[in-house]
């Protein structure tokens, strides 16, 4: 009982909280199998390294604060047929965020774009990557908040600790002068630093619209943008609306039947 204690008292000594409550349950099982001290010791090991992999995937996942659950495992590319369906797998691998490099997601509301971000996003969070999520409007708000505090320095030194940025939503409320002035500054701050993905609706010849009107701002920012980019036009209907008039049909049908 006392070497119990003991050992109980080394393993959180040491912190290895899955040695500490697995290790009773992998004794019993190789002393019934008659295994070696080796594989008990690799069995333990393995089940704590497991555990704080699995942990920290949760936390960077958590950290990068995405708005829901999305995964490219779900996403239907038979729906989307113009989107090639083995780019976005190549990108799920991460070599652009190694690259520093960025990924510009183009189509209609409703085709998927948020999905192939958010996907793109976790699968990075499970390689080891610090992601951060932010809509457009969200991060102008963020920096106007901490221009407020004089706080803009510590905002942008949070923004670079990230592997990869996604921006969601970029055109879909156009920025006053001072918010199209921040997103320069983002953008600015990102490049060859971070990798980004981007989610817009409108065509890069209308993004001086975006920008306060400003052509030179926008020409500035898409220069860096686009510098390092791999464009994925996401093209067709909207799959929600899609979604919505099957449902409809199939009640429709269930009501006449
Ligand atoms: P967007 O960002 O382009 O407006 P979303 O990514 O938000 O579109 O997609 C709208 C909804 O439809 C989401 O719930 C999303 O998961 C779903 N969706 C869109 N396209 C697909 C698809 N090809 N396969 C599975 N779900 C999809
Ligand atoms: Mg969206």
């Amino acid at each position: 009982m006392s070497e119990h204690l003991l050992l109980t008292s080394y393993l959180k000594t040491l912190r290895l909280p899955t040695m500490l409550r697995e290790w009773a349950a992998v004794a019993r099982q190789c002393a019934e199998k008659d295994a070696s001290y080796d594989l008990f010791l690799q069995q333990l090991a393995e089940l704590e390294v497991q555990n704080r992999q699995a942990q920290s995937v949760a936390r960077r996942i958590k950290q990068a604060a995405f708005p829901v659950v999305k995964e490219l495992a779900d996403f239907d590319f038979a729906a989307v047929p113009k989107l090639n369906k083995k780019r976005v797998l190549d990108l799920a691998q991460g070599a652009f965020i190694e690259q520093r490099a960025n990924v510009v997601l183009n189509g209609a509301p409703g085709v998927g774009k948020t999905h192939v971000a958010i996907g793109l996003g976790r699968e990075a969070c499970r390689r080891g990557r610090k992601v951060r999520f932010f809509t457009a409007a969200g991060l102008v708000n963020a920096y106007v908040e901490a221009r407020e505090q004089r706080q803009i320095t510590r905002l942008e030194n949070h923004i670079r600790r990230n592997d990869l940025i996604i921006i969601d939503e970029l055109g879909y409320i156009p920025l006053d002068r001072v918010g199209a002035e921040h997103l320069f500054s983002f953008f600015s701050q990102c490049y060859e630093q971070t990798g980004l993905i981007v989610t817009t609706n409108l065509p890069f010849a209308e993004w001086p619209q975006i920008f306060a009107g400003d052509e030179r701002l926008a020409g500035a920012l898409l220069d860096r943008l686009t510098h390092h980019v791999y464009i994925l036009d996401i093209t067709g209907d909207s799959y929600r609306l899609k979604a919505s008039l099957k449902r409809r049909k199939r009640e429709g049908g269930e009501a006449a039947a």
